[in-house]
Protein backbone atom coordinates (compact mmCIF):
# COMPACT_ATOMS: atom_id res chain seq x y z
CA UNK A 1 0.00 0.00 0.00
CA UNK A 2 1.30 3.33 -0.68
CA UNK A 3 1.87 5.59 1.84
CA UNK A 4 -0.82 8.24 2.91
CA UNK A 5 -0.81 11.91 1.66
CA UNK A 6 0.91 14.09 4.09
CA UNK A 7 -0.15 17.03 6.16
CA UNK A 8 2.08 20.29 5.99
CA UNK A 9 2.33 21.64 9.85
CA UNK A 10 4.54 23.34 11.36
CA UNK A 11 6.24 24.20 8.79
CA UNK A 12 7.14 20.54 7.54
CA UNK A 13 5.33 17.27 5.97
CA UNK A 14 4.06 15.51 8.66
CA UNK A 15 2.51 12.07 8.62
CA UNK A 16 -1.07 11.94 10.13
CA UNK A 17 -1.34 8.79 12.47
CA UNK A 18 -4.06 6.22 12.73
CA UNK A 19 -6.21 4.42 9.65
CA UNK A 20 -6.23 5.55 6.16
CA UNK A 21 -8.88 5.77 3.28
CA UNK A 22 -8.50 5.58 -0.47
CA UNK A 23 -8.46 8.10 -2.95
CA UNK A 24 -10.07 6.50 -6.15
CA UNK A 25 -10.50 7.83 -9.91
CA UNK A 26 -14.54 8.36 -10.17
CA UNK A 27 -14.12 7.20 -13.53
CA UNK A 28 -12.66 4.62 -13.60
CA UNK A 29 -12.46 3.21 -9.62
CA UNK A 30 -8.68 2.75 -9.81
CA UNK A 31 -6.96 3.99 -6.22
CA UNK A 32 -4.63 6.72 -6.69
CA UNK A 33 -3.39 7.51 -3.14
CA UNK A 34 -4.47 6.92 0.68
CA UNK A 35 -5.51 9.53 2.71
CA UNK A 36 -5.57 9.97 6.45
CA UNK A 37 -7.96 9.95 8.43
CA UNK A 38 -6.90 10.37 11.81
CA UNK A 39 -5.90 13.72 13.40
CA UNK A 40 -2.55 14.66 13.78
CA UNK A 41 -1.54 17.17 16.50
CA UNK A 42 -3.54 20.29 16.24
CA UNK A 43 -2.53 22.42 19.09
CA UNK A 44 0.75 22.48 17.83
CA UNK A 45 -0.24 23.43 14.16
CA UNK A 46 -2.98 26.04 15.85
CA UNK A 47 0.25 27.34 18.13
CA UNK A 48 2.50 27.73 15.00
CA UNK A 49 -0.16 29.74 12.92
CA UNK A 50 -0.69 31.99 16.31
CA UNK A 51 3.19 32.67 16.78
CA UNK A 52 5.05 32.44 13.18
CA UNK A 53 2.07 33.34 10.69
CA UNK A 54 0.25 35.64 12.54
CA UNK A 55 3.48 38.27 12.94
CA UNK A 56 4.61 37.55 9.92
CA UNK A 57 1.41 38.72 8.05
CA UNK A 58 0.46 41.12 10.23
CA UNK A 59 3.41 43.24 10.60
CA UNK A 60 3.16 43.18 6.08
CA UNK A 61 0.57 46.15 4.40
CA UNK A 62 -2.46 44.89 1.95
CA UNK A 63 -0.01 45.74 -1.03
CA UNK A 64 2.96 43.13 0.59
CA UNK A 65 0.10 40.47 1.39
CA UNK A 66 -1.02 40.81 -2.40
CA UNK A 67 2.34 40.43 -3.52
CA UNK A 68 2.18 36.92 -1.74
CA UNK A 69 -1.39 36.29 -3.19
CA UNK A 70 0.04 37.40 -6.65
CA UNK A 71 2.86 34.60 -6.25
CA UNK A 72 0.63 32.06 -4.96
CA UNK A 73 -1.43 32.76 -8.53
CA UNK A 74 1.72 32.44 -10.13
CA UNK A 75 3.23 29.63 -8.93
CA UNK A 76 -0.22 27.39 -9.43
CA UNK A 77 -0.91 29.06 -12.60
CA UNK A 78 3.31 27.87 -13.72
CA UNK A 79 1.52 24.22 -13.39
CA UNK A 80 -2.02 24.42 -14.62
CA UNK A 81 -1.86 21.82 -16.87
CA UNK A 82 -0.41 19.22 -14.38
CA UNK A 83 -3.80 20.55 -12.16
CA UNK A 84 -5.93 20.29 -14.96
CA UNK A 85 -5.43 16.70 -15.30
CA UNK A 86 -5.13 15.91 -12.03
CA UNK A 87 -8.45 17.55 -11.11
CA UNK A 88 -10.30 15.26 -14.00
CA UNK A 89 -8.31 12.11 -11.98
CA UNK A 90 -9.61 12.96 -8.59
CA UNK A 91 -12.59 14.44 -9.28
CA UNK A 92 -13.87 13.10 -12.51
CA UNK A 93 -13.81 16.42 -14.02
CA UNK A 94 -14.13 17.17 -17.85
CA UNK A 95 -11.24 19.50 -19.00
CA UNK A 96 -13.85 22.46 -18.68
CA UNK A 97 -15.14 21.58 -15.38
CA UNK A 98 -11.71 21.38 -13.92
CA UNK A 99 -10.95 24.98 -15.60
CA UNK A 100 -13.44 26.33 -13.72
CA UNK A 101 -11.81 25.30 -10.46
CA UNK A 102 -8.42 25.55 -11.62
CA UNK A 103 -8.65 29.15 -13.29
CA UNK A 104 -11.22 29.99 -10.96
CA UNK A 105 -8.36 29.25 -7.72
CA UNK A 106 -5.72 31.45 -9.59
CA UNK A 107 -8.48 33.61 -11.09
CA UNK A 108 -9.29 34.52 -7.65
CA UNK A 109 -6.06 34.92 -5.99
CA UNK A 110 -4.93 37.18 -8.96
CA UNK A 111 -8.34 39.13 -8.46
CA UNK A 112 -7.36 39.99 -4.88
CA UNK A 113 -3.80 40.68 -5.56
CA UNK A 114 -4.64 43.56 -7.70
CA UNK A 115 -7.24 44.81 -5.36
CA UNK A 116 -4.73 44.68 -2.41
CA UNK A 117 -2.13 46.74 -4.88
CA UNK A 118 -4.46 49.61 -4.98
CA UNK A 119 -4.39 49.44 -0.81
CA UNK A 120 -0.99 50.24 -1.25
CA UNK A 121 0.75 50.78 2.59
CA UNK A 122 -2.45 50.57 5.08
CA UNK A 123 -3.06 47.86 7.61
CA UNK A 124 -6.42 48.64 8.28
CA UNK A 125 -9.66 50.13 7.31
CA UNK A 126 -11.57 53.50 8.85
CA UNK A 127 -15.00 52.50 7.21
CA UNK A 128 -17.06 55.42 5.97
CA UNK A 129 -17.17 58.81 7.10
CA UNK A 130 -16.78 60.37 10.22
CA UNK A 131 -19.55 61.49 12.64
CA UNK A 132 -19.63 64.63 15.38
CA UNK A 133 -20.74 63.33 18.63
CA UNK A 134 -20.88 66.46 20.63
CA UNK A 135 -21.88 70.10 20.10
CA UNK A 136 -18.70 71.01 18.91
CA UNK A 137 -16.83 69.39 16.64
CA UNK A 138 -13.92 67.87 18.50
CA UNK A 139 -15.72 65.20 19.94
CA UNK A 140 -16.39 62.94 16.68
CA UNK A 141 -16.35 58.83 16.14
CA UNK A 142 -15.35 56.61 13.59
CA UNK A 143 -14.94 52.91 12.81
CA UNK A 144 -12.14 51.34 12.12
CA UNK A 145 -11.83 47.68 10.57
CA UNK A 146 -8.52 46.06 12.09
CA UNK A 147 -7.07 42.60 11.38
CA UNK A 148 -8.27 39.84 14.36
CA UNK A 149 -5.38 38.56 15.90
CA UNK A 150 -6.48 35.03 15.37
CA UNK A 151 -5.99 32.20 13.06
CA UNK A 152 -8.31 31.12 10.48
CA UNK A 153 -9.33 27.54 9.47
CA UNK A 154 -10.64 26.54 6.31
CA UNK A 155 -13.04 23.49 5.76
CA UNK A 156 -13.62 22.76 2.27
CA UNK A 157 -16.13 20.59 0.45
CA UNK A 158 -15.16 18.09 -1.96
CA UNK A 159 -16.45 19.68 -5.31
CA UNK A 160 -14.26 22.69 -5.58
CA UNK A 161 -10.52 21.40 -3.91
CA UNK A 162 -8.98 23.93 -5.86
CA UNK A 163 -11.35 27.16 -6.06
CA UNK A 164 -12.82 26.32 -2.10
CA UNK A 165 -9.35 26.72 -0.93
CA UNK A 166 -7.80 29.68 -2.74
CA UNK A 167 -10.97 31.77 -2.31
CA UNK A 168 -11.05 31.02 1.31
CA UNK A 169 -7.36 31.83 1.47
CA UNK A 170 -7.34 35.06 -0.41
CA UNK A 171 -9.30 36.92 1.50
CA UNK A 172 -7.89 35.65 5.22
CA UNK A 173 -4.19 36.57 4.14
CA UNK A 174 -5.11 39.28 2.52
CA UNK A 175 -6.56 40.69 6.12
CA UNK A 176 -3.47 39.34 7.44
CA UNK A 177 -5.11 36.15 9.26
CA UNK A 178 -3.06 33.17 8.98
CA UNK A 179 -4.96 29.95 7.70
CA UNK A 180 -4.75 26.03 8.42
CA UNK A 181 -7.15 24.50 5.43
CA UNK A 182 -8.71 21.08 5.17
CA UNK A 183 -9.41 20.05 1.99
CA UNK A 184 -12.45 17.53 1.70
CA UNK A 185 -11.07 13.96 1.98
CA UNK A 186 -12.10 12.15 -1.43
CA UNK A 187 -10.57 15.13 -3.70
CA UNK A 188 -7.86 16.12 -1.29
CA UNK A 189 -5.35 15.07 -4.18
CA UNK A 190 -5.61 17.98 -6.08
CA UNK A 191 -5.44 20.47 -2.81
CA UNK A 192 -2.47 18.21 -1.52
CA UNK A 193 -0.59 19.00 -4.96
CA UNK A 194 -1.34 22.66 -5.17
CA UNK A 195 -0.25 23.29 -1.60
CA UNK A 196 3.24 21.12 -2.57
CA UNK A 197 3.81 23.75 -5.18
CA UNK A 198 2.98 26.91 -3.13
CA UNK A 199 5.58 24.97 -0.30
CA UNK A 200 8.44 24.43 -3.92
CA UNK A 201 8.07 28.48 -4.53
CA UNK A 202 8.40 29.41 -0.61
CA UNK A 203 5.54 31.53 -1.35
CA UNK A 204 4.57 32.27 1.94
CA UNK A 205 6.31 33.16 5.49
CA UNK A 206 6.06 29.96 7.70
CA UNK A 207 2.89 29.55 9.59
CA UNK A 208 0.78 31.65 7.06
CA UNK A 209 -0.39 28.64 5.17
CA UNK A 210 -0.77 24.93 6.62
CA UNK A 211 -2.40 21.94 5.25
CA UNK A 212 -4.39 19.65 7.27
CA UNK A 213 -5.18 16.20 6.15
CA UNK A 214 -7.48 13.42 8.06
CA UNK A 215 -9.91 14.83 10.70
CA UNK A 216 -10.48 18.53 11.89
CA UNK A 217 -12.78 17.52 14.50
CA UNK A 218 -10.57 18.40 17.24
CA UNK A 219 -9.11 21.74 15.78
CA UNK A 220 -12.19 23.66 17.80
CA UNK A 221 -11.11 22.68 20.65
CA UNK A 222 -8.12 25.15 20.25
CA UNK A 223 -10.00 27.96 19.12
CA UNK A 224 -10.71 30.92 21.01
CA UNK A 225 -12.24 34.72 20.65
CA UNK A 226 -10.14 36.11 17.58
CA UNK A 227 -10.06 32.48 15.61
CA UNK A 228 -12.39 32.19 12.38
CA UNK A 229 -13.41 29.26 10.94
CA UNK A 230 -14.77 28.95 7.45
CA UNK A 231 -16.97 26.00 6.66
CA UNK A 232 -18.08 24.93 3.14
CA UNK A 233 -20.27 21.36 3.25
CA UNK A 234 -23.33 20.14 4.07
CA UNK A 235 -26.14 21.93 6.80
CA UNK A 236 -26.03 18.52 8.03
CA UNK A 237 -21.70 19.19 8.88
CA UNK A 238 -22.54 22.75 9.86
CA UNK A 239 -25.14 22.08 11.95
CA UNK A 240 -22.31 20.16 14.33
CA UNK A 241 -20.13 22.52 13.98
CA UNK A 242 -22.71 25.13 15.45
CA UNK A 243 -23.26 23.77 18.87
CA UNK A 244 -19.29 23.58 19.51
CA UNK A 245 -18.31 25.55 22.78
CA UNK A 246 -15.69 27.41 20.98
CA UNK A 247 -18.44 29.54 19.06
CA UNK A 248 -21.17 29.45 21.34
CA UNK A 249 -19.28 30.20 24.55
CA UNK A 250 -15.94 31.33 23.74
CA UNK A 251 -17.03 33.66 21.13
CA UNK A 252 -14.82 32.58 17.58
CA UNK A 253 -16.33 33.30 14.52
CA UNK A 254 -18.18 31.03 12.32
CA UNK A 255 -19.31 31.58 8.64
CA UNK A 256 -21.47 28.89 6.50
CA UNK A 257 -21.63 28.50 3.20
CA UNK A 258 -23.99 25.38 3.00
CA UNK A 259 -26.53 23.41 0.80
CA UNK A 260 -28.78 25.30 -1.56
CA UNK A 261 -32.25 24.61 -3.96
CA UNK A 262 -31.28 26.99 -6.33
CA UNK A 263 -34.35 27.96 -8.87
CA UNK A 264 -34.53 29.36 -12.29
CA UNK A 265 -37.64 31.39 -13.18
CA UNK A 266 -38.67 31.65 -17.10
CA UNK A 267 -40.52 34.78 -16.94
CA UNK A 268 -44.16 35.07 -17.91
CA UNK A 269 -43.11 37.39 -21.07
CA UNK A 270 -40.82 35.11 -22.52
CA UNK A 271 -41.68 33.61 -25.88
CA UNK A 272 -40.49 30.37 -26.90
CA UNK A 273 -37.58 30.39 -29.22
CA UNK A 274 -36.97 33.87 -28.53
CA UNK A 275 -33.27 35.13 -27.22
CA UNK A 276 -34.23 35.09 -23.70
CA UNK A 277 -35.86 31.76 -23.91
CA UNK A 278 -32.82 30.05 -25.70
CA UNK A 279 -30.73 31.57 -23.16
CA UNK A 280 -33.00 30.20 -19.58
CA UNK A 281 -32.70 26.55 -21.67
CA UNK A 282 -28.82 26.79 -22.05
CA UNK A 283 -28.23 28.07 -18.31
CA UNK A 284 -30.70 25.52 -16.77
CA UNK A 285 -28.96 22.88 -18.45
CA UNK A 286 -25.35 23.96 -18.80
CA UNK A 287 -26.03 23.73 -14.65
CA UNK A 288 -27.20 20.25 -14.97
CA UNK A 289 -24.21 19.03 -16.55
CA UNK A 290 -21.24 21.32 -15.54
CA UNK A 291 -19.38 18.89 -12.67
CA UNK A 292 -22.23 16.52 -12.85
CA UNK A 293 -24.47 19.11 -11.32
CA UNK A 294 -21.78 18.55 -7.93
CA UNK A 295 -21.93 22.66 -8.33
CA UNK A 296 -23.87 24.32 -4.79
CA UNK A 297 -25.13 27.29 -7.09
CA UNK A 298 -26.32 24.87 -9.74
CA UNK A 299 -29.96 24.99 -10.93
CA UNK A 300 -32.17 22.40 -9.20
CA UNK A 301 -35.96 23.67 -9.68
CA UNK A 302 -36.99 24.82 -12.67
CA UNK A 303 -39.73 27.11 -13.15
CA UNK A 304 -42.28 27.72 -16.12
CA UNK A 305 -45.13 29.56 -16.65
CA UNK A 306 -48.13 27.36 -17.20
CA UNK A 307 -48.61 29.30 -20.33
CA UNK A 308 -45.09 28.30 -21.81
CA UNK A 309 -45.14 24.79 -19.75
CA UNK A 310 -44.93 22.77 -22.88
CA UNK A 311 -42.40 24.96 -25.06
CA UNK A 312 -39.91 24.92 -21.97
CA UNK A 313 -40.30 21.16 -21.24
CA UNK A 314 -39.95 20.38 -24.86
CA UNK A 315 -37.09 22.57 -25.29
CA UNK A 316 -35.09 21.36 -21.73
CA UNK A 317 -36.14 18.10 -22.75
CA UNK A 318 -34.26 18.15 -26.16
CA UNK A 319 -31.55 19.66 -24.52
CA UNK A 320 -30.69 17.71 -22.19
CA UNK A 321 -30.71 14.58 -24.09
CA UNK A 322 -27.70 16.44 -26.11
CA UNK A 323 -25.98 16.20 -23.16
CA UNK A 324 -23.48 12.93 -23.72
CA UNK A 325 -21.89 11.76 -20.11
CA UNK A 326 -19.26 9.61 -19.76
CA UNK A 327 -15.28 9.51 -19.43
CA UNK A 328 -14.72 12.58 -18.45
CA UNK A 329 -11.60 12.43 -20.82
CA UNK A 330 -13.61 11.99 -23.85
CA UNK A 331 -13.97 15.93 -25.68
CA UNK A 332 -17.37 15.20 -26.50
CA UNK A 333 -18.26 14.43 -23.34
CA UNK A 334 -19.92 16.93 -20.73
CA UNK A 335 -21.21 15.35 -17.64
CA UNK A 336 -18.76 13.32 -15.66
CA UNK A 337 -19.15 11.19 -13.03
CA UNK A 338 -20.21 12.42 -9.40
CA UNK A 339 -16.83 12.42 -7.49
CA UNK A 340 -17.51 9.29 -5.34
CA UNK A 341 -19.32 5.88 -4.20
CA UNK A 342 -20.80 8.06 -1.27
CA UNK A 343 -21.58 10.54 -3.46
CA UNK A 344 -23.42 8.58 -5.83
CA UNK A 345 -25.37 6.50 -3.38
CA UNK A 346 -26.35 9.80 -1.78
CA UNK A 347 -27.93 11.19 -5.52
CA UNK A 348 -29.59 7.55 -6.09
CA UNK A 349 -31.21 7.98 -2.55
CA UNK A 350 -32.31 11.75 -3.35
CA UNK A 351 -33.60 10.50 -7.07
CA UNK A 352 -35.71 8.22 -5.28
CA UNK A 353 -36.97 10.69 -2.89
CA UNK A 354 -37.88 12.91 -5.75
CA UNK A 355 -39.72 10.09 -7.50
CA UNK A 356 -42.43 10.71 -4.56
CA UNK A 357 -43.77 13.83 -5.91
CA UNK A 358 -42.18 14.29 -9.59
CA UNK A 359 -41.86 12.10 -13.01
CA UNK A 360 -39.04 11.67 -14.76
CA UNK A 361 -38.43 13.15 -17.96
CA UNK A 362 -35.22 12.11 -19.32
CA UNK A 363 -33.30 9.49 -17.10
CA UNK A 364 -34.21 8.27 -13.93
CA UNK A 365 -30.82 8.61 -11.43
CA UNK A 366 -29.56 5.46 -13.24
CA UNK A 367 -25.87 5.29 -15.61
CA UNK A 368 -27.61 6.21 -19.03
CA UNK A 369 -25.69 5.73 -22.07
CA UNK A 370 -22.12 6.69 -21.50
CA UNK A 371 -19.37 7.66 -23.91
CA UNK A 372 -15.72 5.61 -23.63
CA UNK A 373 -17.08 4.04 -20.69
CA UNK A 374 -16.74 0.06 -21.58
CA UNK A 375 -17.71 -1.11 -18.01
CA UNK A 376 -19.70 -1.24 -15.11
CA UNK A 377 -17.03 0.79 -13.01
CA UNK A 378 -17.38 4.35 -12.41
CA UNK A 379 -20.12 6.61 -10.71
CA UNK A 380 -21.90 7.55 -13.39
CA UNK A 381 -25.51 9.43 -12.94
CA UNK A 382 -27.19 10.36 -16.64
CA UNK A 383 -28.32 13.68 -16.87
CA UNK A 384 -31.93 13.46 -14.74
CA UNK A 385 -35.20 16.09 -15.22
CA UNK A 386 -38.22 15.44 -13.62
CA UNK A 387 -41.42 17.28 -13.49
CA UNK A 388 -43.87 17.95 -11.01
CA UNK A 389 -47.81 18.69 -11.68
CA UNK A 390 -47.91 20.93 -8.38
CA UNK A 391 -44.84 23.17 -7.67
CA UNK A 392 -46.70 23.97 -3.74
CA UNK A 393 -46.81 20.21 -2.89
CA UNK A 394 -43.40 18.80 -4.56
CA UNK A 395 -42.27 18.63 -1.13
CA UNK A 396 -39.16 16.87 -1.39
CA UNK A 397 -38.25 18.68 -4.03
CA UNK A 398 -37.53 21.99 -2.27
CA UNK A 399 -36.36 19.93 0.58
CA UNK A 400 -33.74 17.65 -0.36
CA UNK A 401 -30.77 19.48 -2.83
CA UNK A 402 -29.90 16.12 -4.68
CA UNK A 403 -26.00 16.98 -5.18
CA UNK A 404 -25.36 15.53 -8.97
CA UNK A 405 -27.14 16.06 -12.65
CA UNK A 406 -31.06 16.00 -11.76
CA UNK A 407 -33.21 19.19 -11.97
CA UNK A 408 -37.23 19.60 -11.75
CA UNK A 409 -39.40 21.44 -13.85
CA UNK A 410 -42.48 23.26 -12.19
CA UNK A 411 -45.31 24.81 -12.64
CA UNK A 412 -46.32 28.03 -11.96
CA UNK A 413 -49.42 30.89 -12.73
CA UNK A 414 -46.38 33.31 -14.51
CA UNK A 415 -47.19 35.96 -11.51
CA UNK A 416 -43.78 36.79 -10.02
CA UNK A 417 -45.20 37.05 -6.60
CA UNK A 418 -46.13 32.96 -7.30
CA UNK A 419 -43.06 32.58 -8.42
CA UNK A 420 -40.97 34.04 -5.61
CA UNK A 421 -43.26 31.67 -2.94
CA UNK A 422 -42.59 28.83 -4.56
CA UNK A 423 -39.07 29.36 -4.38
CA UNK A 424 -38.68 30.55 -0.69
CA UNK A 425 -39.99 26.98 0.14
CA UNK A 426 -36.28 25.79 -0.31
CA UNK A 427 -35.69 28.02 2.81
CA UNK A 428 -32.78 30.27 1.95
CA UNK A 429 -30.46 29.56 -1.05
CA UNK A 430 -27.03 30.95 -3.26
CA UNK A 431 -28.41 32.17 -6.28
CA UNK A 432 -31.67 32.54 -8.27
CA UNK A 433 -32.72 33.76 -11.72
CA UNK A 434 -35.18 35.28 -13.09
CA UNK A 435 -35.01 35.00 -17.25
CA UNK A 436 -37.38 38.02 -18.55
CA UNK A 437 -37.30 41.32 -20.71
CA UNK A 438 -39.82 42.83 -19.22
CA UNK A 439 -38.09 45.40 -16.66
CA UNK A 440 -41.53 45.11 -14.06
CA UNK A 441 -41.12 41.57 -13.96
CA UNK A 442 -37.60 41.98 -13.77
CA UNK A 443 -37.81 44.43 -10.42
CA UNK A 444 -40.90 41.87 -9.25
CA UNK A 445 -39.41 38.92 -9.11
CA UNK A 446 -35.71 40.21 -8.61
CA UNK A 447 -37.48 41.68 -5.34
CA UNK A 448 -39.28 38.45 -4.32
CA UNK A 449 -36.32 36.66 -4.52
CA UNK A 450 -33.72 38.61 -3.19
CA UNK A 451 -34.68 37.76 0.70
CA UNK A 452 -34.23 33.99 0.18
CA UNK A 453 -30.80 34.19 -1.83
CA UNK A 454 -27.61 35.51 -1.56
CA UNK A 455 -27.43 36.51 -5.66
CA UNK A 456 -30.15 37.06 -7.66
CA UNK A 457 -29.19 36.71 -11.85
CA UNK A 458 -31.30 38.30 -14.28
CA UNK A 459 -31.03 36.75 -17.57
CA UNK A 460 -32.43 39.17 -20.44
CA UNK A 461 -32.03 39.26 -24.04
CA UNK A 462 -29.82 42.48 -23.54
CA UNK A 463 -27.05 40.02 -21.88
CA UNK A 464 -27.34 36.62 -23.29
CA UNK A 465 -24.65 37.34 -25.44
CA UNK A 466 -22.14 38.06 -22.27
CA UNK A 467 -24.03 36.20 -19.77
CA UNK A 468 -21.80 33.87 -17.38
CA UNK A 469 -25.05 32.15 -15.96
CA UNK A 470 -25.53 31.90 -12.14
CA UNK A 471 -23.67 28.52 -11.73
CA UNK A 472 -20.16 30.73 -11.97
CA UNK A 473 -19.12 32.52 -8.73
CA UNK A 474 -17.60 35.88 -9.03
CA UNK A 475 -15.19 37.45 -6.90
CA UNK A 476 -16.22 40.85 -7.22
CA UNK A 477 -19.90 39.76 -6.21
CA UNK A 478 -20.80 38.22 -3.06
CA UNK A 479 -21.21 34.43 -2.13
CA UNK A 480 -23.06 33.10 0.56
CA UNK A 481 -26.79 33.02 1.28
CA UNK A 482 -29.60 33.20 4.32
CA UNK A 483 -31.12 29.82 5.75
CA UNK A 484 -30.23 26.68 4.25
CA UNK A 485 -27.51 28.25 2.46
CA UNK A 486 -25.80 28.57 5.93
CA UNK A 487 -26.43 32.37 6.44
CA UNK A 488 -22.57 33.27 5.40
CA UNK A 489 -21.09 35.61 3.26
CA UNK A 490 -17.69 35.43 1.29
CA UNK A 491 -15.95 37.48 -1.68
CA UNK A 492 -17.58 40.36 -2.72
CA UNK A 493 -14.63 42.36 -3.14
CA UNK A 494 -13.48 43.62 -0.29
CA UNK A 495 -16.28 43.00 1.43
CA UNK A 496 -15.15 39.70 2.12
CA UNK A 497 -12.80 40.30 4.11
CA UNK A 498 -14.76 41.84 6.84
CA UNK A 499 -15.04 38.07 8.10
CA UNK A 500 -11.34 38.47 9.69
CA UNK A 501 -11.36 41.98 10.60
CA UNK A 502 -13.09 43.26 14.20
CA UNK A 503 -15.18 46.74 13.18
CA UNK A 504 -14.33 48.48 15.98
CA UNK A 505 -15.74 51.90 16.71
CA UNK A 506 -13.70 54.91 18.43
CA UNK A 507 -14.43 58.15 20.19
CA UNK A 508 -12.52 60.97 21.31
CA UNK A 509 -10.68 64.34 20.09
CA UNK A 510 -11.12 65.06 16.55
CA UNK A 511 -7.39 65.48 15.87
CA UNK A 512 -6.53 62.82 17.83
CA UNK A 513 -8.45 59.96 15.91
CA UNK A 514 -7.58 61.66 12.87
CA UNK A 515 -3.87 60.87 13.87
CA UNK A 516 -4.82 57.44 14.67
CA UNK A 517 -7.02 56.97 10.85
CA UNK A 518 -4.42 58.40 9.40
CA UNK A 519 -2.42 55.27 8.77
CA UNK A 520 -5.87 53.47 7.56
CA UNK A 521 -7.02 53.07 4.53
CA UNK A 522 -10.90 54.86 4.13
CA UNK A 523 -13.60 52.49 2.58
P1 LIG B 1 -19.58 17.60 4.09
O1 LIG B 1 -19.71 16.13 4.16
O2 LIG B 1 -20.39 18.44 5.02
O3 LIG B 1 -18.02 17.88 4.30
C1 LIG B 1 -17.51 19.19 4.18
C2 LIG B 1 -16.17 19.28 4.90
O4 LIG B 1 -16.38 19.15 6.31
C3 LIG B 1 -15.19 18.19 4.53
O5 LIG B 1 -13.90 18.75 4.49
C4 LIG B 1 -15.31 17.19 5.67
O6 LIG B 1 -14.17 16.44 5.84
C5 LIG B 1 -15.51 18.14 6.83
N1 LIG B 1 -16.17 17.57 8.00
C6 LIG B 1 -17.12 16.62 8.06
N2 LIG B 1 -17.51 16.44 9.33
C7 LIG B 1 -16.78 17.30 10.09
C8 LIG B 1 -16.72 17.59 11.49
N3 LIG B 1 -17.49 16.95 12.37
N4 LIG B 1 -15.85 18.53 11.91
C9 LIG B 1 -15.06 19.18 11.04
N5 LIG B 1 -15.08 18.96 9.71
C10 LIG B 1 -15.93 18.03 9.25
O7 LIG B 1 -19.88 18.15 2.63
P2 LIG B 1 -19.34 17.62 1.22
O8 LIG B 1 -20.04 16.33 0.95
O9 LIG B 1 -17.85 17.66 1.16
O10 LIG B 1 -19.84 18.76 0.24
C11 LIG B 1 -21.10 18.77 -0.37
C12 LIG B 1 -21.97 19.84 0.20
O11 LIG B 1 -21.28 21.08 0.22
C13 LIG B 1 -23.21 20.06 -0.63
O12 LIG B 1 -24.30 20.09 0.23
C14 LIG B 1 -22.97 21.43 -1.27
O13 LIG B 1 -24.15 22.16 -1.53
C15 LIG B 1 -22.14 22.11 -0.26
N6 LIG B 1 -21.35 23.16 -0.89
C16 LIG B 1 -21.66 24.46 -0.62
C17 LIG B 1 -20.92 25.48 -1.20
C18 LIG B 1 -21.23 26.91 -0.88
O14 LIG B 1 -20.41 27.75 -1.21
N7 LIG B 1 -22.35 27.21 -0.27
C19 LIG B 1 -19.87 25.18 -2.07
C20 LIG B 1 -19.59 23.84 -2.33
C21 LIG B 1 -20.34 22.83 -1.74
P3 LIG B 1 -14.06 14.94 5.23
O15 LIG B 1 -14.19 15.06 3.76
O16 LIG B 1 -12.70 14.51 5.65
O17 LIG B 1 -15.18 14.17 5.87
Amino acid sequence: MTAALQSHLGGRWVDVPGATVPLVDPTTEAVLGHAPSGAPDLAAAVAHARTRGLPALQELSFARRGELLSAMSKALHAHRDELLDLSTTCGGNTRGDAKFDVDGATGTLAFYAKLAAGLGDARFFVDGEGVQLGRSPKFAGEHLLVPRRGVAIHINAFNFPAWGMCEKAALALLAGVPVITKPATSTALLAHRMVELLVEAGALPDGAFQLLLGSAREVFEHLGAQDVVAFTGSSDTAAVLRRHDCFVRRGARLNVEADSLNAAVLGPDVEPGSETFDLFVREVVHDMAQKAGQKCTAIRRVLAPRATLEAAREALVAEVRQVRAGDPRQREVRCGPVASADQLRDVRAGVERLKACARPLVGDGGRGALVGVTDEKGFFVGPTLFEADDAFAAEAVHRHEVFGPVQTLLPYSGEPDEAARIVALGEGGLVSSVYTDDPEVALRTALGLAPWNGRVNVGSAKVAADSLGPGAVLPALVHGGPGRAGGGEELGGLRGLSLYLQRTALQGYKPLLERIGAGGRRT
